[in-house]
């Protein structure tokens, strides 16, 4: 059912109500009877409430404290569900009963790349993160090398998961309609390379991408890397000198920060 809401776009306020697509977006979750699942915005309740019919545990997070009369009336219906009426961003992910959770979350997309950080940041404690984000946002996340929208998040995330766009959601689906098209991404965490210091392999892509239309190796000279060892690197890559960030793949730049490394 459809209700009148004070919609605040500043907190990305677009909201779900149709079940066919709730009740695919838990699936596509992969949402199972013990899981414990945590939502980052629960907005009128409706996914929080199909979340909550499928699986052990819901922890939702929302900050609009205008929803808590709303949000807190679900809670008695579904005594499995948690809500927390804060910022997820000061949230302490520690302090939460969260061992093997999934997330699944149609998520305010001003704040899309600090929530998934923050999620990497506590990694260990998810098997899967299914996430409602801006279609142009998750084709970057899932994007292949060579293609235009490879870039800095999908070299960082495909370093960690198995990324993969499992449907499309057309912006009618949404009360208001945002304009543009969404997408839901799922992360599942792969644990295919060992990176020791994840900060010092985040600072390599950003400075291997600084500039799209340069050379890998003119990027990283600016950066302060030394040319000779960046050469030498590529040499036992085999790439031509000349090789730009967009052509290098996942696991080449895997090997290339080993290589690297001091
Ligand atoms: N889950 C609902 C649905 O699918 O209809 C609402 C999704 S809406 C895109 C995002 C929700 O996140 C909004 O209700 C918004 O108030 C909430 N939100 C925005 N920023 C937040 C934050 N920093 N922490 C927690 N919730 C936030």
């Amino acid at each position: 059912m459809k209700e009148k809401f004070d919609y605040k776009k500043s907190l990305g306020q677009n909201f779900l109500f149709d079940k066919n697509l709730l009740n695919a977006i838990a699936r596509d979750g992969l949402v199972e009877k013990n899981d414990t699942i945590l939502e980052i915005g629960a907005g009128a309740g409706t996914l929080t409430e199909i979340l909550a019919q499928n699986a052990k545990k819901v922890i939702s997070f929302e900050i609009d404290k205008s929803l808590f009369e709303r949000l807190n009336l679900f809670a008695h219906n579904y005594p499995n569900i948690e809500f927390y009426f804060n910022d997820f961003m000061q949230a302490d992910i520690e302090k939460l009963h969260l061992e093997n959770a999934r997330v699944v979350a149609n998520i305010p997309y001003y704040i899309t790349t600090p929530i998934i950080f923050k999620l990497i940041a506590h990694i260990n404690k998810f098997k899967s993160i299914l996430v409602l984000i801006q279609k142009e946002v998750a084709y970057r996340f899932a994007s292949q090398c060579g293609t235009k929208e490879y870039g800095i998040t999908s070299v960082i995330l495909q370093s960690i998961f198995d990324v993969k766009i499992t449907r499309i959601v057309a912006k009618e689906n949404f009360t208001p309609p945002p304009k543009i098209d969404s997408a839901l991404c799922l992360l599942v965490p792969h644990n295919k390379y060992k990176i020791n210091d994840f900060n010092a392999f985040k600072e390599l892509i950003h400075k291997s991408f600084a500039m799209r239309r340069k050379t890998l190796v003119n990027n990283l000279v600016k950066a302060t890397y030394d040319k000779t060892e960046i050469l030498s690197a590529l040499n036992q890559l085999n790439y031509p000198a000349t090789i730009r960030p967009e052509q290098i793949s996942v696991e080449d730049f895997i090997k290339l920060y080993n290589l690297l490394k001091k």
